[in-house]
C-alpha cells in the first residue's frame, strides 16, 4: 500500500517524538508499505513566529510572513527525514516547492492548485520514504512561497494523497480519534468510530480543529480515504468516510465550538436594495470569509443594522472596510465585539428529526446563556454567545444530546 502520514506540532514537538514518528514510520514500512511522511512544525513553533513578525512590525507583509512561517515545517521535516535514516531506512525531506506544491497567490491563506508528484513517485518507487514540510506551496508565476492556513498541513496530506493515488492517508495527533466534542474540554467525550465527511466539514467549520476544514473539504470531494488516531497510542482512529445508513439514525454526532470570530455591526445602514452586496463584496474582495450574518428588521422601514462575524485574524481589515463603508453610506457607526464565541451541533439526522434546535435553545436557556446570533443549515444548529459561557455551553449541550452514550 502507499500510505500518507501526517503528524502535527505535539506529534513532532522534540527530538523524542520524532524519534517516535521515525519509530512508527519504519514499522509501516517494514509491512511492506511505501511512505509519505508530512509534517507539522514543532508545538508553538507557529505561533512563536507569528509573534515575533509582530514585534518588529504590527502589521507584517503577508509574503514576507509566510516565507517566515514555513519554516518551521522545513525543521522538521529535515530532522524527520534525519531520524529515519538513522534507523537505516532510506528517506528525503522535500519542501512544498520540491514536493511540486503549486498554489494561487492569496499569501497566509493560499489555495492548492495543482501538484507535480513526480520527484516523489520517483524517490518512492526508489525505496526511500518521502518527507514532505507541511502548510506550505509556491505561487507557480513567481516562484513566492505561500501558505496554506492555520492547520494547513492537514491539507498537504490529503492533497498528496489525492496527486500520488494513495491507498490511505492517515492524521495523526494528540488525541485517539475525531469525539462527539474536544475531549480536552468534556471528559466524557466519547470517540466515534467513524463519522461522515459531510458532518467533518460542519465540524470542522465550527471550530473542532482536529482537522482543518479545508482539507475534510478536499477529502470529499476527490474520496480520499482518511483516518485520525493518535501518534502516542497504537488505537484504532476514527475513520472519516461517505454517510451511510446507520449514520442517519445518530440525530446528533458532535459539538463544536469556535473562539476565533469577532462580531462586527454596522447601525442604522440605509434600508434599501445593493447595501449588504455591496458590503459583502468588498469583504470577500479582501479574501476575508464572513461566517454569520444576521440583518434587523428595519423598524422604521428606513435603517437597519447589518451584524457579520469574520475570524479574529482578519479583524482589523474587516473593521476598517465596514468604517469606510458607514462613512460613505452616512450610517450610524460600527461596533466590534471580540468577546463572543460560537457552539454548533452537527449530525446528519437532523435531516430526519425535528426537534434538534429547540432543544439546544432550550438547554442554553436553562443555564442562563443568552443566544446573540443563529444560524442553521440540514445538519447543522450555530448559537453565538458570550464567549465565558462557552465551556458550559459545550457541556451542556453534550449532556441533553447524550453524546456520551452511544446510539
Ligand atoms: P495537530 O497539532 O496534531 O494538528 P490540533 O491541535 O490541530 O492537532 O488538533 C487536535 C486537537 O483538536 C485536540 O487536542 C483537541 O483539543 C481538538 N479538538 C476539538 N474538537 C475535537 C473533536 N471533536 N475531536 C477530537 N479533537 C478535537
Ligand atoms: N504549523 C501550522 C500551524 O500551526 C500548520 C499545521 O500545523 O498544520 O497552523
Ligand atoms: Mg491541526
Amino acid at each position: 500500500m502507499l500510505i500518507v502520514q501526517k503528524y502535527g506540532g505535539t506529534s513532532v514537538a522534540n527530538i523524542d517524538r520524532i524519534k517516535a514518528v521515525a519509530d512508527r514510520v519504519a514499522k509501516t514500512v517494514q509491512q511492506g508499505n511505501q511512505v509519505v511522511v508530512v509534517v507539522s512544525a514543532m508545538a508553538g513553533e507557529t505561533d512563536k513566529l507569528i509573534d515575533l513578525a509582530h514585534q518588529v512590525n504590527p502589521s507584517p507583509g503577508e509574503r514576507e510572513m509566510d516565507l517566515l512561517l514555513s519554516s518551521g515545517e522545513r525543521v522538521t521535516s529535515a530532522l524527520t527525514a534525519m531520524a529515519i535514516q538513522a534507523l537505516g531506512h532510506k528517506a528525503i525531506a522535500l519542501t512544498g516547492r520540491q514536493m511540486g506544491i503549486i498554489t494561487d497567490k492569496v499569501h497566509t491563506k493560499a489555495k492548492i492548485e495543482k501538484i507535480y508528484g513526480d520527484r516523489a513517485k520517483k524517490a518512492l518507487e526508489e525505496g526511500y520514504v518521502v518527507v514532505v514540510a507541511g502548510f506550505q506551496g509556491i505561487a507557480e508565476d513567481d516562484e513566492d512561497v505561500t501558505t496554506l492556513g492555520r492547520g494547513g498541513s492537514d491539507l498537504t496530506a490529503v492533497a498528496i494523497a489525492w496527486a500520488l493515488n494513495a491507498d490511505l492517508c492517515e492524521i495523526y495527533t494528540d488525541v485517539e480519534g475525531v469525539f462527539t466534542t474536544d475531549p480536552n474540554i468534556v471528559p466524557e467525550a466519547r470517540k466515534l468510530e467513524k463519522i461522515s465527511y459531510e458532518e467533518m466539514l460542519e465540524l470542522a467549520s465550527s471550530g473542532a480543529k482536529v482537522l482543518q476544514t479545508r482539507s475534510v473539504e478536499f477529502a470529499m470531494k476527490y474520496n480520499v480515504p482518511l483516518v485520525v488516531r493518535s501518534s502516542f497510542t497504537d488505537r484504532p482512529g476514527t475513520l472519516v468516510c461517505k454517510e451511510d445508513t446507520d449514520m442517519e439514525k445518530v440525530m446528533v454526532s458532535g459539538v463544536a465550538y469556535d473562539k476565533n470570530q469577532v462580531k462586527i455591526t454596522i447601525l442604522g445602514v440605509p434600508d434599501k436594495p445593493g447595501i449588504a452586496a455591496r458590503l459583502f463584496k468588498t469583504i470577500a474582495d479582501a479574501n476575508i470569509v464572513v461566517d454569520m450574518i444576521v440583518q434587523n428588521i428595519s423598524s422604521d422601514g428606513k435603517s437597519t443594522d447589518i451584524s457579520f462575524t469574520v475570524p479574529k485574524t482578519d479583524k482589523e481589515k474587516a473593521v476598517k472596510i465596514s468604517e469606510e463603508l458607514s462613512n460613505d453610506l452616512g450610517a450610524q457607526g460600527v461596533l466590534v465585539d471580540d468577546n463572543i464565541s460560537k457552539v454548533s451541533i452537527v449530525g446528519v439526522g437532523m435531516k430526519t428529526h425535528s426537534g434538534v434546535a429547540a432543544r439546544m435553545f432550550e438547554t442554553l436557556a436553562n443555564h442562563g446563556i443568552n443566544i446573540m446570533m443563529i444560524s442553521t443549515s440540514e445538519i447543522k444548529v450555530s448559537c453565538v454567545i458570550q464567549d465565558k459561557y462557552t465551556e458550559l455551553a459545550v457541556r451542556a449541550l453534550h449532556e441533553a444530546f447524550e453524546l456520551d452514550k452511544a446510539a
